[in-house]
């Protein structure tokens, strides 16, 4: 009955670290178990529940009626263009989990030819009718990545965590990429400030829709391993700091929902973490991180 867990990714024993409910949408009131991994310190939802896509619900998805409408939402997405665009100025660009498609819209402004894969339908329908950008509609990115084509920069916005096989997508977007080219990904860091002191009620836990959360490190060696060096990282750029504000706004809702209405918790999180700035913005010490990788120019 006792079994032992091993890690997803390095195969040794991990031990059971919280029993979390879906705390940030309460989709049902199942549990989930998070494991880590004793050598590696990844940690994983152990078992994936089977109905995932039940804790995505159309919802979960903020739509706008309009182009007018959802070109504000640009606004708060144009950094992520000068991250890439600090890298590769133009060029293929394959963006794994768009949703509604800002920065995918945002690349093809700035004269990136971009694609897309993207497991919602109301998502896929908007990118491919509305903003003309080729979509590919799958939940199975490892298998829907086009054999036949390669790209210079391939991103993950907040992705990789959400995704059952992240190890196995990995590893073919590393052979999805043009020699040189650059893969970024943006995650919840399980070094931050936050994680250490909410623990189980930290907002970026959110299970079980948050799979794996993984040391930046672990990511650092997996794409070393498969030709991919680190060219930059960060925990503080412009969409991490807000990742900060979102992870006490909504864990203290955890925490104080019970006494205080959504309302107040929110605004203590605001006060919490405008107080823990100068903590929060150490490097390393945010609560998501983004790293961009390059690929060995010569392949072997
Ligand atoms: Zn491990």
């Amino acid at each position: 009955m006792d079994t032992q867990i091993l890690c997803p990714q390095c195969k040794s024993i991990s031990s059971q670290k919280f029993n979390l409910k879906d705390l940030n949408k309460k989709i049902d009131d199942d549990c989930f178990t998070y494991y880590e991994c004793h050598k590696c310190r990844l940690l994983f939802v152990y078992p994936i529940p089977e109905n995932l896509s039940k804790y995505y619900p159309p919802a979960y998805y903020p739509f706008s009626s309009s182009l007018k409408e959802f070109e504000k939402l640009c606004e708060g997405e144009k950094y992520k263009i000068d991250i890439v665009q600090n890298f590769l100025k133009k060029g293929s660009l394959l963006e794994i989990g768009p949703a509604m498609g800002v920065f995918a819209y945002l690349a093809k402004q700035a004269g990136f030819d971009v694609e897309t894969i993207e497991m919602d339908e109301k998502c896929c329908q908007f990118l491919s009718q509305t903003l003309n950008i080729p979509t590919i509609r799958s939940d199975d990115i490892a298998t829907a990545i086009p054999s036949n084509r390669s790209y210079q920069i391939i991103t993950l916005w907040h992705v990789v965590e959400h995704l059952p096989n992240p190890w196995q997508v990995l590893d073919r977007l590393v052979g999805a990429l043009a020699p040189g080219g650059f893969l970024l990904l943006a995650a919840p860091n399980p070094h931050a400030f936050q994680f250490k002191l909410l623990r189980s009620f930290w907002a970026h836990l959110d299970a079980p829709r948050h799979l794996e959360i993984i040391p930046p490190e672990l990511l650092i060696e997996f794409l070393k391993d498969r030709g991919c060096n680190i060219v930059f990282r960060t925990t503080k750029d412009r969409g991490a700091l807000g990742w900060n504000v979102f992870g006490w706004k909504h864990s203290l809702s955890h925490l104080l929902g019970s006494v205080f209405s959504p309302k107040i918790t929110h605004q203590i999180g605001r006060i919490t973490s405008f107080l823990l700035r100068p903590i929060e913005r150490k490097e390393g010490w945010g609560s998501a991180y983004t790293l961009v990788f390059q690929k060995y120019p010569v392949s072997n």
